[in-house]
């Protein structure tokens, strides 16, 4: 199944979007693919040492070192770290043609999975980052406005794109762009609201076994608590999640254990169910508490949004796709991560395309994923990334009324 397979209103987007994008293409595009050529060496070089030295979220010291390395190299000015997270990096750079244009983002994540590595393949999109604001470097004389390059750390957990907007990065941009790679490859992208939510019941000490009704167990309420959440998915919507592990189970079989504590992440791909959940979990942890006389604090952090997808900029990236014969996979909804571009789309346009660095069916966030990240198809495929991301920049740079179409659409007007 090709793009054309879209849903009337998806469809109507082309079609209102379409003029724009089936205009004569301007001179210069065509470099780019060529520059992501010239650099494959230096792109897949860093692609395959951030994966070689996988970093958790917020400790991406080396991965966030070596792309604000890159950049730099490249011309680029850069500010490392930026804002309050110490592996947060900004790079930019002035338009040849004066500042007289849009401020168009080119983002990059680098963060690893805790004991998988880059199971997220996260090592491809910083690479990819990498690769387009070379592009974009080079092209840079010819264009007004400004290049921003964000390397924006702990997707995987903590959303450190929510404190780079709370540090007002995005401030005065007027699209931001990232490529995540996946099993199948489409412009569009949904994703689910989520928060991790982290429980911790309080009870009272006793001995397990000559005094156990002394004691207050806080270890029955985490237990109710797992049963409980068990049987809410029966009523839960089925895009929404709950899932959870014990963090703190007790420390001695002979102790009635005083101190539980669990992380859950709770997620659903509209906001107010997500909400809705956010306050039910919260009641089922009052209750199991209660029912184990205990005590419990509740405590959500790192929400993520839905995806407010711009269906401008994903035309953009659609044409560029198919220019250089990339395949959209019809977009499976039974599927759906979070992430913390979510977030980013609802304060500037946002694209957040997938393409394909494996078979279809290999599971993200798994040990195949994370081999697959590496591979002669995924090194082509982040090459692929950094053109088409730069040539959807470029777009946006050379035709203003895009980017005016952009923020129409954001703004619903
Ligand atoms: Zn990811």
């Amino acid at each position: 199944m090709t793009w054309d397979s879209r849903s009337p209103v998806e469809a109507g987007y082309a079609a209102a979007s379409g003029q724009s994008v089936a205009a004569a293409e301007p001179a210069g595009k065509g470099r780019v693919a060529a520059v992501v050529e010239q650099s494959r060496a230096e792109i897949l070089e860093l692609s395959h040492r951030i994966h070689a030295n996988p970093e958790p979220a917020f400790e991406e010291h080396q991965a966030a070192a070596w792309v604000a390395e890159a950049i730099a190299r490249h011309g680029y000015q850069v500010e490392f770290p930026v804002g309050r997270l110490p592996t947060a990096l900004r790079g930019r750079m002035a338009g040849g043609r004066g500042p007289n244009g849009p401020r168009i983002g080119i983002l990059a994540e680098y963060d690893a999975l805790p004991g998988l590595g880059h199971g997220c393949g996260h090592n491809s999109m910083a690479a990819s980052g990498v690769g387009a604001a070379i592009a974009l470097a080079a092209l840079a004389p010819d264009l007004a406005g400004e290049i921003v390059f964000l390397g924006t750390p702990a997707e995987e957990r903590g959303g450190g794109k929510q404190v780079m907007i709370d540090d007002g990065l995005f401030e005065g941009l007027d699209a931001a762009l990232l490529y995540h790679p996946s099993d199948t490859s489409s412009a569009m992208c949904a994703l689910l609201a989520c928060a991790d939510v982290e429980v911790t019941f309080h009870g009272l000490q006793a001995h397990a076994a000559s005094d156990p009704w002394m004691g207050k167990n806080a270890l029955d309420a985490l237990i109710l608590l797992f049963q409980a959440v068990g049987l809410w998915r029966q009523q839960i919507r089925p895009s929404a999640r709950v899932h959870g592990i014990v963090i703190e189970g007790g420390t001695a079989a002979n102790i009635i254990p005083d101190r539980t504590v669990a992380r859950f992440m709770v997620r659903s791909d509209q906001q107010d169910d997500f909400e809705r959940m956010l306050r039910r979990f919260d009641q089922i942890a009052q209750g199991a508490a209660i029912a184990a006389d205990c005590t419990v604090e509740v405590v959500p952090s790192a929400l993520y949004s839905t995806m407010n997808d711009s269906h401008v900029l994903q035309e953009l990236f659609r044409a560029n796709m198919v220019a250089h014969g990339v395949k959209e996979d019809p977009y499976d909804f039974t599927r759906l991560g979070s992430s913390d571009m979510g977030n980013v789309s609802h304060v500037v346009p946002t694209i957040h395309p997938y393409l394909a660095i494996c078979d279809e069916g290999v599971a993200g966030h798994s040990t195949a994923f994370r081999d697959a990240a590496v591979t002669p198809r995924a090194d082509e495929t982040t090459l692929m990334a950094a053109t088409l991301v730069a040539e959807t920049a470029y777009d946006l740079f050379t035709d203003p009324q895009l980017v005016d179409a952009a923020w129409r659409e954001f703004r619903g007007s």
